[in-house]
């Protein structure tokens, strides 16, 4: 007997979101079932559904910025009960063996991981993702949302937060580095708090002015619009870090110049295409590093800073009717700044 949950999903390629019902699966001693509140929209989801990074199976139901509360727990869990505050974010199982499992670098489990959705798990069954009501997941694949942070907030954490957090702790945001944070979207709003938080000095790099007043408030020193020149040119080979969150092609030779000597810029945008990236770019022994999601510990981690220092995403929430605009409006730039699904609203009207 599995639980059948209310979901979106798109059936068919170039198709829209229809409700559905998912199977989830029976609970297994390790695993809990987690009644989602709310699913954040990253553009993650969006290159997955669009087919954007190749071809995928349908139907899908995306979503891997998830938060809830767990509503029923297998017989050997330890970690949750009934009632604790969750949230799952873009895996949800790994082998627990591997060297990369051992080094809570679950992402890069050599088995391999099993992502959140548009991928299977290990029993071979489809995995589906958070734009639903419910969710099992083994109990390792859970984080705790602490108390101070809202459930909405909280959400977008589960990826757009780790993705940020993760490499600037790696390369070292702190107290006398600055920081640029290269397009301020879902990603890049948190990166600019969290790097901020972290007591660097930040600039939001926009392709406008247009984010400005809001990259001040999100703690930047400065902003600066990828379209002036002088601005450029005033800011070169003065960054310690620079994080690419675009989700389209860069110029990338430009933002390289803007590196210190030995400053590293970091990419974890993952337009479908390449860059194109001159050896000259590499001349001040600048380096170009990549950085993928961050493990569970890591995750866990995350949260509680955000907690410490009082770090939500900034939010539109939305009903499930309005998942395919919301769509067109992340593409366009149209939203500040990430979009979350209310998941009470998934069948409302069918
Ligand atoms: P998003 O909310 O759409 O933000 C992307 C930002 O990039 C926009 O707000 C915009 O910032 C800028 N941008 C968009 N189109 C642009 C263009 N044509 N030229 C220049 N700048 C442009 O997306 P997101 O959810 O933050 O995700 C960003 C990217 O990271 C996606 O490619 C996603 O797949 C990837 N991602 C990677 C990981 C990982 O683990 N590596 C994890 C999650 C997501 P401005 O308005 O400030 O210019
Ligand atoms: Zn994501």
């Amino acid at each position: 007997m599995t639980t059948s949950t209310p979901a979106l999903a798109v059936t068919q390629a170039n198709g829209s979101f229809e409700t559905i019902s998912l199977e989830r699966r029976d609970l297994r001693d390790d695993d809990i079932l987690i009644d989602i509140k709310f699913a954040g929209i990253c553009h993650s989801d969006i290159h997955t559904v669009r087919q954007e990074w190749g071809d995928i199976t349908f139907p899908i139901t995306p979503g891997h910025e998830i938060a809830g509360i767990v509503a029923a727990v297998g017989d050997g869990v330890t970690k949750y009960k009934v009632g604790d505050r969750v949230g799952v974010g873009c895996m949800v199982d790994s082998c627990g063996e591997c060297e990369n499992c051992k080094n809570d670098h679950e992402q890069f489990c050599t088995k391999p991981a099993v992502f959140t959705y548009n991928s299977l798990n290990y029993d071979g069954e489809r995995a589906q993702g958070g734009y639903s009501q419910q969710i099992v997941v083994t109990e390792r694949f859970a984080c705790r949302i602490p108390d101070s942070l809202e459930l909405d907030v909280a959400a977008p954490l589960l990826c757009a937060g780790i993705t940020t957090y993760s490499p600037l702790t790696r390369w070292g945001a702190r107290p006398g580095t600055k920081v640029g944070i290269v397009g301020v979207g879902g990603l890049g709003h948190l990166g600019v708090r969290i790097a901020s938080a972290m007591g660097a000095q930040v600039y939001g790099i926009s392709r406008s002015m247009a984010k400005a007043e809001d990259s001040e408030k999100l703690g930047a020193a400065g902003h600066i619009a990828s379209s002036d020149k002088d601005a450029f040119a005033a800011h070169k080979r003065s960054f310690d870090i620079i994080l690419n969150t675009v989700s389209a092609d860069l110029p990338m030779n430009d933002y390289m110049r803007l590196l210190k000597p030995f400053g590293v810029m970091v990419n974890v945008g993952l337009p479908s295409g390449g860059y194109e990236l001159s050896p000259r770019s590499f001349g001040g022994n600048t380096a170009m590093a990549g950085s993928m999601i961050g493990g569970i510990a890591e995750t866990q981690e995350m949260l509680d800073f955000c907690a410490e220092h009082g770090i939500g995403a900034t939010i539109e929430t939305i009903a499930a009717a309005d998942v395919d605009a919301a769509y067109e409006r992340v593409v366009a730039g149209d939203v500040r700044y990430r979009v979350v699904i209310d998941t009470a609203t998934i069948g409302a009207n069918a």
